[in-house]
């Protein structure tokens, strides 16, 4: 997926960004030096989001410094999007298998998750989003608001409804479905932590693309972005984004051949959306792979392709493929199983 969408800014992707705060790292050495010790383990894993890679021979240094000589430090290559990105090929060959930067989407013995939170101080941009929420002194009820914010922040989470909170607001939060480890988290495909009972929703985090894909969620709630990364406050809009997908769905329209992806990679594979597809649609061709890139695709001879691996992939990168690129409901429109006006947002639920 590329790095340069407007809507990928602040992604969990680009964990680099939140590193400009977070001079000092604490990856939790002894946690993985005991691990290594109890299982007496000879390989170790080791999978850095993309901006953490660059950390990855430092952090191998630190283990194998403290480690037997005889025990060997491996540092996975491959792109990792998120905590449903394992390497599972590293994984298996492993005793001890480290994921940094992300929280645990599906708790395990065998992962070890090393998560990393940005110390950017979250309260002058909520001071800030105060301008769009509604005035607690104006009525005489405490004004509802909803919080959520990205694995990030998490540790900041319990202050930010304290602060909310001590300024009039009745403030509301839910843990989503067990796609997410906290309550408050929202993912890039999942935003169940906001199906909450109030008409604001405050999204405190970096970038555009959560909050958009909220306000897609929830299109009667207004969803204020304060983002701490790049010090702005702004309202979700949708707009821009549903004319992409109209577009990507037209285009469709009149495909006959179609090509579904089924992504290979432990927590972003649909079999059942996949093959309800291939069942209805004879012209219909079951493509599975890990990586889903423009370049992977090219040779295939498809009018259209229905992505049923991340959401993100259609939605961030849908217009580099050299073919329309839809999430599994924009098929159902370009099929004309669904009227137009059903277009939503694709989220993801549950694990593996
Ligand atoms: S499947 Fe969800 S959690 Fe995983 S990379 Fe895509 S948006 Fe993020």
């Amino acid at each position: 997926m590329s790095q340069d969408s407007e809507y990928s800014e602040g992604d969990l992707r680009n964990t680099g960004m939140s590193l400009k705060h977070d001079r000092e790292w604490d990856y939790e050495l002894d946690r993985i030096v005991e691990a290594v010790e109890e299982r007496d383990a000879t390989k170790v894993g080791l999978q850095f989001p993309e901006g953490l890679k660059r950390r990855g021979p430092q952090v191998a240094d630190d283990i194998r410094a403290l480690v037997p000589d005889d025990v060997t430090v491996m540092i996975s290559g491959q792109p990792c999007y998120g905590a449903c990105d394992l390497d599972t090929f590293l994984m298996k060959r492993t005793d001890v298998f480290v994921h940094f930067g992300h929280s645990p989407m599906k708790n395990t013995d065998k992962v070890i998750y090393v998560p990393l939170f940005s110390n950017v101080d979250v309260f002058p941009i909520m001071e800030e989003s105060l301008e769009e929420l509604p005035d607690p002194e104006a009525s005489d009820e405490r004004p509802s608001v909803g919080l959520v914010t990205t694995a990030q922040h998490m540790n900041r989470f319990e202050e930010m409804k304290s602060w909310l909170d001590e300024r009039g607001f009745d403030v509301r939060t839910r843990k989503g479905d067990d796609r997410l480890t906290h309550e408050g988290q929202v993912l890039g495909c999942n935003y169940a932590s906001a199906d909450i009972d109030a008409d604001h929703v405050l999204y405190v985090g970096g970038g555009k693309f959560h909050p958009l894909g909220l306000a897609m969620e929830h299109p009667d709630k207004k969803v204020v972005i304060g983002d701490p990364v790049n010090n702005v406050v702004t309202v979700a809009d949708t707009e821009k984004f549903l004319k992409q997908r109209y577009a990507s769905v037209h285009k469709a329209m009149d495909a006959e051949k179609w090509g579904v992806i089924f992504c290979t990679k432990i927590g972003q594979g649909r079999w059942e959306q996949a093959e309800e597809i291939l069942e209805d649609n004879d012209d219909a061709y079951l493509i599975t792979m890990d990586e889903v890139t423009p370049d992977r695709l090219r040779n295939f001879d498809m009018d259209a392709f229905v992505n049923t691996g991340c959401p993100r992939i259609t939605t961030d990168d849908g217009p580099q493929f050299h073919k329309p690129m839809l999430t599994p409901g924009e098929y159902e429109i370009a099929v004309g199983n669904k009227p137009l006006d059903e277009l939503s947002f694709d989220t993801f639920h549950g694990t593996w």
